[in-house]
């Protein structure tokens, strides 16, 4: 078949050979043109009409494009989607080329190794990871790369509960684009978590990405460094991940990747544990309800003033720390700036001019940087010397370090001012990017282009007058270059022995002359050499730039961290934050605490509680009252407060005293968890597994009704059981604070070291309830929920009816259909041969029932179930 293909198709399918798990966009003139099954799909994915293409089979091949001036809105839409799109460009000039255009592959673009600001988001990085476990299952190598900013982080988990440990670092980066050897891919769990859970591209290594020697080579080739240098130990996991993905960079051709110069290497121990859910339900970076940064605790916290700032807050805060020493060096830098307002507004405002220096470098070094993109360094590098001023009195550890690793780059700025214009165009190709006066040869050619355009004018002019024709003009074509152009009207008057005809118009004439054509050649000549040279010198400026890359990325590091501590500072000023103290022994004491989001968004003023856990002492808070009294907000209040110590900033409290915790977990009730609609009592269940494998003493636990998604028995004898096992030491004995509607849980109070009632207050008059929000020692005085109710907007009727269910049900009495509810002339049942049999049914039952083998759970349950089978006789 392949050979009935045209020539052109052949170059394709070849093309599409080394590439088949791609969308090949394909070149063609003006277009970037899809065959076959691609523009099926991508007729189908980007809504582009399907048309077809001759290409030597009898059927024609499908076909669809898209311009290559606004490809990039394509590509994104598909890599957004999960694709890798394969770009696929003539190698030569078409008009030049003899046969067919060369075409080769010059990038692969996936979700992991995606540079276009278009298809990133500004403050948030993007990151492309590998995972290598070991075949044992013993160990697995994490790597994780921002191709966009030349992060790259590496790290080794290993012991029990690996799977939890790798998807714990996995929710951590959340990667857009996973690379995973093969016994990583054998694992359901993790293929599940990646796609489903974090919706990341999952690439399955078919190219032994991950063969250990090959991997050493592939590492050592680019760091240009040995092994022990980088401290990877060779044959192990974590060079596989390593040599992973950088080999999958290499394949894509992504190019720039020198800015990956360094290996960050972190173990899980360094930063607080926070699983999905956790950072779900405290709304870090986004609500639960509609995934939108407004109403989530980074909105709140958030006062930077550069892109580089707006990642490392969101790193920051989805990385809690647990050393205290760089808590509390975070801590003196905020402190410091907090203290200072003016100089604080000045930084910021100094800031405001920085540009994405990170981003910027890696198309500095990829070389797509336009001349505006330059401009835009030296102008960022300008504010350098007044940033770097400003600390350079600080007195903090942190902000000093800072002032020194902030170069003021005066070189850069000088090659780049030197060079370029003030305002270049937007491209290169426009011309007119180099400074007058910086390249002689370059000046020289623009007299002579001015001279040439100055010269064909003085031609018309000359022509006007000597032939007598008015409205002759001198114009040009892209074919035929400069032609002298005559109106039909005016063409008697054409000196035919000068003029030489080259085109026909329909109102007209075109000529040339010899005098014309020498012109030309020299205005040509002459734009051609200087497009030229612009390119070759601003290609030389922008390698003398990458040449300073570990500089301003040290600077870039630099702005940004200290962007963030502004912003914290500011955060604290706006929002009367507290410096919370830190301690190892565990116990969080927080005086007046509020919730740092909730208090921004409710009209009225937001009631303030304190918090005592004390692992040695009260431990566990059970927390009973109404619906709406704020139980949850108060718990995650404490959670908030406790992670935003970690990350370093300041904590909304009068007081507060934070015993470093190893981890947060949050279990939010069925009815809570809105994340992907997944609120079976199956996934609630499976959360409290993760939550008691992974806690431990050092861990803070946020339980929000558990055990509600199944029968009352089965779920209170679950919490109780979860509830015991939590607080006890011998087990686990972490600090937790349990919101239950299970009041028969409040008598664990006494009968269990470490456990402490707490309820949300409320004040009831009449029908009235009024939330007074104060959390409490002591059990709640009742469950309000009929209260809550009414005041939802329950019809009256069925709010009467609940009321009196709910006191027959106190009372113990048994409940009867209201008479009324059966219809005038219908007949009431009688007892009927079903009911009897389904009586003998039960009684059966009863006496086959093997009592000794049924767990407590399971008899309570089946107590229940028949219990009810029996009311229903
Ligand atoms: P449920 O049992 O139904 O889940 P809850 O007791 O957990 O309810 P929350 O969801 O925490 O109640 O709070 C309900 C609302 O009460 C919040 O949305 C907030 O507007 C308000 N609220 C909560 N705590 C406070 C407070 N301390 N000060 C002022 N308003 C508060």
């Amino acid at each position: 078949m392949s050979e009935q293909l045209s020539p052109m198709m052949r170059q394709y399918k070849q093309i599409k050979a080394q590439y088949p798990d791609t969308i090949l966009f394909y070149r063609l003139g003006d277009f970037y043109e899809m065959f076959f099954e691609d523009a099926l799909l991508a007729s189908r994915e980007l809504d582009l009409t399907l048309t077809g293409r001759d290409c030597g089979l009898p059927e024609r091949a499908p076909m669809c494009g898209v311009p290559f001036h606004s490809y990039e809105t394509y590509v994104s839409r598909l890599v957004e989607k999960g694709y890798k799109v394969a770009i696929c460009e003539q190698m030569e000039d078409p008009a030049t080329a003899k046969g067919l255009v060369k075409r080769d592959i010059i990038r692969v673009i996936t979700p992991g190794t995606v540079v276009e600001d278009s298809m990133l988001e500004e403050g948030r990085n993007n990151y492309l990871c590998a995972v290598c476990k070991e075949k044992d299952d013993t160990a697995a190598g994490l790597c994780f790369v921002d191709v966009s900013t030349g992060e790259l982080r590496l790290t080794r988990v290993e012991g029990d509960s690996l799977d939890i440990r790798i998807i714990g670092e996995l929710a951590r980066f959340q990667p857009a684009e996973a690379l995973l050897n093969v016994w990583s891919a054998s694992d359901p769990t993790l293929t599940r978590f990646l796609s489903n859970r974090i919706r990341c591209r999952v690439e399955i290594d078919e190219d032994d990405c991950f063969d250990l020697a090959s991997c050493e080579a592939t590492v050592t080739r680019h760091f240009g460094k040995p092994l022990a240098d980088l401290k990877v130990a060779n044959g192990s996991c974590e060079l596989g991940a390593l040599g992973a993905v950088l080999a999958y960079l290499y394949k894509t051709k992504r190019t720039g990747l020198s800015g990956i110069n360094r290996v960050e290497i972190y173990t899980d121990s360094q930063y607080m544990r926070l699983d999905l859910s956790t950072r779900a339900s405290l709304e870090l970076t986004e609500t639960m309800r509609s995934r939108s940064q407004k109403g989530s605790l980074i909105r709140i916290l958030d006062r930077t003033r550069t892109a580089m700032g707006r990642r490392l807050i969101r790193t920051w805060l989805e990385q809690p720390l647990l050393n205290p020493a760089a808590i509390l060096a975070r801590q003196n830098g905020v402190e410091e700036l907090l203290g200072d307002p003016v100089n604080r507004g000045e930084l910021s405002n100094a800031m405001s001019g920085v540009y994405d220096l990170e981003r910027l470098m890696s198309r500095v070094l990829g070389g797509s940087v336009t001349p505006r993109e330059l401009r835009a360094l030296s102008d960022t590098v300008a504010h350098l010397p007044d940033i770097r001023g400003r600390i350079a009195l600080c007195r903090s550890a942190i902000l000093d370090e800072t002032y020194k690793q902030i170069d003021e780059l005066t070189d850069v700025r000088q090659l780049i001012d030197e060079a370029i214009v003030d305002e270049p165009p937007m491209t290169l190709k426009e011309g007119g990017v180099i400074r007058p006066g910086y390249s002689e040869e370059i000046d020289s050619l623009r007299d002579d282009l001015q001279d040439g355009h100055g010269f064909i004018l003085r031609i018309e002019n000359a022509e006007k007058e000597r032939t007598g024709i008015k409205n002759l003009r001198v114009k040009y074509s892209k074919v035929f270059g400069y032609c002298i152009e005559v109106t039909n009207s005016a063409k008697h008057l054409v000196p035919e022995d000068r003029y030489i005809r080259k085109q026909t118009l329909v109102n007209g004439e075109r000529y040339i002359t010899e005098e014309l054509k020498e012109t030309e050649a020299r205005v040509l000549g002459a734009k051609d050499r200087l497009e030229r040279l612009e390119r070759d010198l601003f290609d030389k400026i922008r390698t003398a730039v990458s040449e300073q890359l570990v500089r301003i990325q040290r600077t870039a590091a630099a702005v940004a961290r200290l962007d963030v501590l502004c912003s914290f500072a500011q955060s604290a000023d706006e929002n009367r934050y507290v410096r919370p103290a830190l301690n190892v022994d565990g116990r969080i004491t927080i005086i007046n605490g509020r919730h740092p989001v909730v208090e921004q968004l409710i009209d009225t003023p937001f009631v303030p509680n304190d918090t005592h856990l004390d692992p040695t002492g009260d431990r566990c808070a059970i927390i009973t009252g109404p619906n709406m009294a704020g139980k949850s907000t108060y718990m995650r209040q404490v959670a908030l407060i406790t992670l935003m110590a970690q990350a370093g900033s300041f904590v909304p409290a009068e007081s507060a005293d934070i015993g470093i915790v190893d981890a947060i977990f949050t279990r939010v009730g069925a009815s809570d968890d809105l994340s992907g609609g997944q609120s079976t009592f199956m996934v609630e269940m499976s959360e409290v597994a993760n939550i008691l494998e992974s806690a431990t003493k050092d861990s803070l636990l946020i339980f929000d009704e558990i055990g509600r998604g199944t029968s009352t028995f089965d779920g209170m004898a679950i919490a109780r059981s979860v509830l015991e096992y939590v607080c006890n030491r011998k087990k686990l004995g972490a600090k937790t604070l349990f919101a239950t509607h299970y009041h028969e849980l409040t008598e664990l109070e006494g009968q269990l070291e470490g456990v402490r009632n707490y309820n949300t207050t409320v004040k009831k008059r009449g029908e009235e309830i009024t939330f007074l929000r104060r959390v409490v020692p002591g059990p709640a005085d009742g469950s309000y929920g009929v209260d809550v109710a009414r005041l939802a907007g329950i019809p009256a009727d069925v709010v009467a009816r609940a009321r009196q269910i709910l006191h027959a049900l106190e009372a113990g009495e048994t409940l009867a259909v209201p008479r009324a509810a059966a219809r005038k002339g219908e007949r009431q049942e009688e007892p009927s041969a079903l009911t009897d049999h389904a009586a003998a049914l039960l009684l059966d039952e009863l006496k086959i029932m093997d009592v000794n083998t049924l767990t407590p759970i399971e008899a309570m349950a089946k107590l229940h179930e028949m219990s009810q089978r029996a009311k229903e006789l």
